[in-house]
This record gives C-alpha cells, sequence and structure tokens, in this order.
C-alpha cells in the first residue's frame, strides 16, 4: 500500500453557468520517501489537485472517487476531522508566502501554534522546537528571528517559515504548490534544494508543482503531467523526459534539450490555449491542439496505455 493513492478522482465546482469538470480520472499513488512530480501549463488543474488532497476546495466543490493517505478514506471526511489533518500528517506549502503567514503575529508563535494544536505541546517546548525548526529550515540568525514578524523577512525567509510550520508536526507527505514562483530566481533555486533535502532526510512522500522543468529533472523521481484536468502521461522522471510520449508532452519539452535542462527551463508554449472548464470536450482534452488528432480522440477520453514499468499515457496515438 502505498502513502497516498488518489483513484478516480472526480472535482466539479460549482461556477455561475453552472456545474463543471475541474478533474476527471485522475489516479496516482505516492509512496513514503518519494518524490513526485506534478507539472502542466497554467489552467491545467495542479491547483485543484493539490487543493483535494488537502480538503480545501471552494465551497460546493463535489468530490468523487478516492484519496487514500495511510490506507485512510479522505473523500467525505467531515471538516474537523480535514482540520486534525492539515498540518499535521499533511504539510503544505504554497506560492505566496505571505498569504500562509499571519502579519499580526512573530514567526516563533506561528509554528509554535501549530505544535500546540496538533500535539498538545507546552508554550516552553514549543518555543524550543519552533527554533529547532527555523534553524532546520536554515533561516539566518534563527533564536534572534523567533519574535520577528513576517514583514521584517525577504519572500525567500518568509517562505522558509511556512516550510517550518509544514514540517512541525513531522507530517507524512508534502504538497508544495509552485512553492518559488513568488521569490527571485537566486533564491529559488536554494528554497526548492532545502525542500529536496528535507524531504530526503524526514522521508516524507512529496508532491511537488513547478513549471520548472530543470528542477523537476533534479527533483523528483516521478512526473505527472496534467492536462485540461486529466493526467495525460505518467512515470519515472527518466523515462517521461527520454520518451515524451504523449504529444501533450511532446509540446511542453518542445525546442528544449532533452537532457541538461538549464535552471529556469520553463515550459515551451504549444499554439492554442488550455480549454476553460465549461468548454471542456468529453474527448481528450489535448485534442484541438494535437497534430496527430484522429476522430477517435474526441470520442472518449483515452484510456492508459503501460509504456514501460510505471509509465503510462492516455493517447490513442502512443506506440507502446
Ligand atoms: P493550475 O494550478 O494548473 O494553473 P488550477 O488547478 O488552478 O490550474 O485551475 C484549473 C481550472 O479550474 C482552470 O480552468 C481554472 O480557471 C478553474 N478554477 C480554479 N478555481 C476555480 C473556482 N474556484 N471556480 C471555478 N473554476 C475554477
Ligand atoms: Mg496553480
Amino acid at each position: 500500500m502505498s502513502l497516498l493513492e488518489v483513484s478516480n478522482l472526480r472535482v466539479t465546482l460549482r461556477t455561475a453557468r453552472g456545474p463543471v469538470e475541474a478533474l476527471r480520472e485522475v489516479s496516482f499513488a505516492i509512496d513514503r520517501g518519494e518524490t513526485v512530480g506534478l507539472i502542466g501549463e497554467s489552467g491545467s488543474g495542479k491547483s485543484i489537485t493539490a487543493l483535494a488532497l488537502m480538503g480545501l476546495l471552494p465551497d460546493g466543490a463535489g468530490v468523487e472517487g478516492s484519496i487514500r493517505l495511510g490506507g485512510r478514506e479522505l473523500v467525505g471526511l467531515a471538516e474537523r476531522d480535514w482540520c486534525r489533518l492539515r498540518g499535521d500528517r499533511i504539510g503544505m506549502v504554497f506560492q505566496e508566502p505571505m498569504t500562509a503567514l499571519n502579519p499580526l503575529h512573530p514567526i516563533g508563535r506561528q509554528i509554535a501554534e501549530s505544535l500546540r494544536l496538533h500535539r498538545g505541546a507546552g508554550a516552553a517546548a514549543a518555543r524550543a522546537e519552533a527554533l529547532r525548526l527555523l534553524e532546520r529550515v536554515q533561516l539566518p540568525q534563527a533564536a534572534r528571528r523567533l519574535d520577528a514578524y513576517p514583514h521584517q523577512l525577504s519572500g525567500g525567509q518568509r517562505q522558509r517559515v511556512v516550510i517550518a510550520i509544514a514540517l512541525a508536526c513531522g507530517p507524512d507527505l508534502l504538497v508544495a504548490d509552485e512553492p518559488t514562483t513568488a521569490l527571485d530566481v537566486t533564491i529559488q533555486r536554494e528554497v526548492l534544494d532545502l525542500i529536496a533535502e528535507l524531504v530526503r532526510e524526514d522521508g516524507m512522500g512529496l508532491l511537488l508543482i513547478s513549471h520548472d522543468l530543470g528542477v523537476m529533472a533534479r527533483t523528483v523521481q516521478r512526473l505527472l503531467v496534467m492536462y485540461g484536468g486529466i493526467v495525460a502521461e505518467s512515470g519515472p522522471t527518466a523515462a517521461v523526459f527520454e520518451h515524451l510520449a504523449h504529444p501533450y508532452t511532446r509540446g511542453l519539452f518542445a525546442a528544449r534539450p532533452r537532457i541538461g535542462l538549464a535552471r529556469g527551463t520553463r515550459l515551451a508554449t504549444i499554439p492554442g490555449r488550455v480549454p476553460e472548464l465549461a468548454e471542456m470536450p468529453v474527448g481528450c482534452p489535448f485534442a484541438e491542439r494535437c497534430e496527430l488528432v484522429i476522430d477517435a480522440c474526441r470520442a472518449g477520453l483515452p484510456a492508459a496505455v503501460a509504456l514501460g514499468a510505471g509509465h503510462e499515457a492516455r493517447c490513442l496515438r502512443v506506440q507502446p
């Protein structure tokens, strides 16, 4: 049994124009100590996937299928139980650290709060542990900064604090949604290397969402390529990079060297755009932009074709 098992996840969002499907037939697993990357253009459904794992979908969202963490079903969990789980078994790091921190409270207290809430730690023990965590995320002058407020830190330092909060209770799974997008390029790599190092040390599972192909190549063992709310291709990172099996994956990597991806290599631009949810076709969501499209692609969602050990692509044109 994997640490996280997502099967046939379907997420429906409520909009002014009625319900729309944001995720369809999304299935993947993350083992303990395994690092998995989620890539895809903006609007592909990456953040909706992350939010579903944390029970943070917008009000009125419908969730079908299964999300199991350590064997426990999370779909249908009461809000009270989600609160116990978040920050305890699942740590999360989002794009913008300022929104994750309370501007009115010193950072040490914000880390300690999680320990007191989930672990019932006393005030002194929680403060000592907060210091240890700030040192662990390599915040310079951690002891002096325990009583600093978020606005007194740089963006990169704030994201280190968010990571410290995410790690406070020793979660089984860390979900990081574009954790460095809001940071300066020079800081991005440091923060990602820090996350990778902490995940390795603690043996957590990691779901890392990033646009940066170079980061993915260095950081994650497996890749999920998402498009139009489906997982178009998934497999060991090296196999996905080598075969580029799905036409969408090929598009993402187009005009990029296959190996030795430079720092900050971003996804290439494919002609056309990601469909709006309200106009999502019943068939392959990539059909409109695909050079290899045939009529059958529009008839229904293509089944996943096995390509090798743990490697598959949802495409009728892929060569097994
Ligand atoms: P990504 O993180 O891959 O850029 P998202 O998961 O944020 O993409 O969004 C996937 C799709 O869901 C997009 O079409 C987006 O417009 C839509 N979406 C996101 N949040 C909502 C919402 N609260 N209500 C309606 N549609 C939404
Ligand atoms: Mg997003």
